[in-house]
């Protein structure tokens, strides 16, 4: 079996995102697949000034108001996570596709997130927390962890 280059790959991920949309009878369009384009290529979580900077690199200026619209979308549809520890957004790295309610680490260093779907885990944290009276806020719970990188950088 050849392996995809990964402009192959991403090509792939968009048309997934496509037809897992309109599955859903809902549409992603030119301008929704370039923001969850960007978000795909990018290294990290991205904040959506940041997102619409090189949107506009690209040749593409959409408004802070588009760029907020369409992040909604890619959000209720599950394609990207709001990092709220960052105030940024990021391409969901689940295969699947469907609606999900992940645990997102997020390295306070360097901004690195790392998305873990474990429904067991989610659930123990979601019913201990219901237990004691406090809701989840948006879905993600979200955890500060030091990434192996930064804590290797940090013994120099
Ligand atoms: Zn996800
Ligand atoms: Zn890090």
């Amino acid at each position: 079996m050849q392996t995809e280059t990964a402009s192959q790959r991403l090509k792939r991920l968009l048309d997934e995102a496509e037809s897992y949309c309109a599955a859903q009878g809902a549409q992603l369009t030119h301008l929704r697949r370039l923001v969850l384009e960007a978000l795909m290529t990018a290294t990290g979580p991205v904040k959506a000034y940041d997102l619409m900077d090189s949107l506009r690199a690209k040749g593409h200026r959409l408004t802070p108001a588009t760029v907020y619209r369409i992040l909604e979308f890619l959000l209720h549809n599950g394609l990207v996570h709001r990092v709220n520890a960052i105030n940024a957004f990021v391409a969901c790295s689940d295969r699947h596709r469907s609606a999900h309610n992940p645990v997102i680490v997020v390295c306070p260093g360097c901004q690195t997130t790392l998305e873990i779907n474990d429904e067991g885990l989610y659930t123990s944290i979601f019913n201990r927390l219901g237990a004691l009276g406090f809701d989840i806020k948006d879905g993600a719970i979200e955890v500060r962890g030091v990434c192996r990188k930064c804590k290797e950088g940090s013994v120099s």
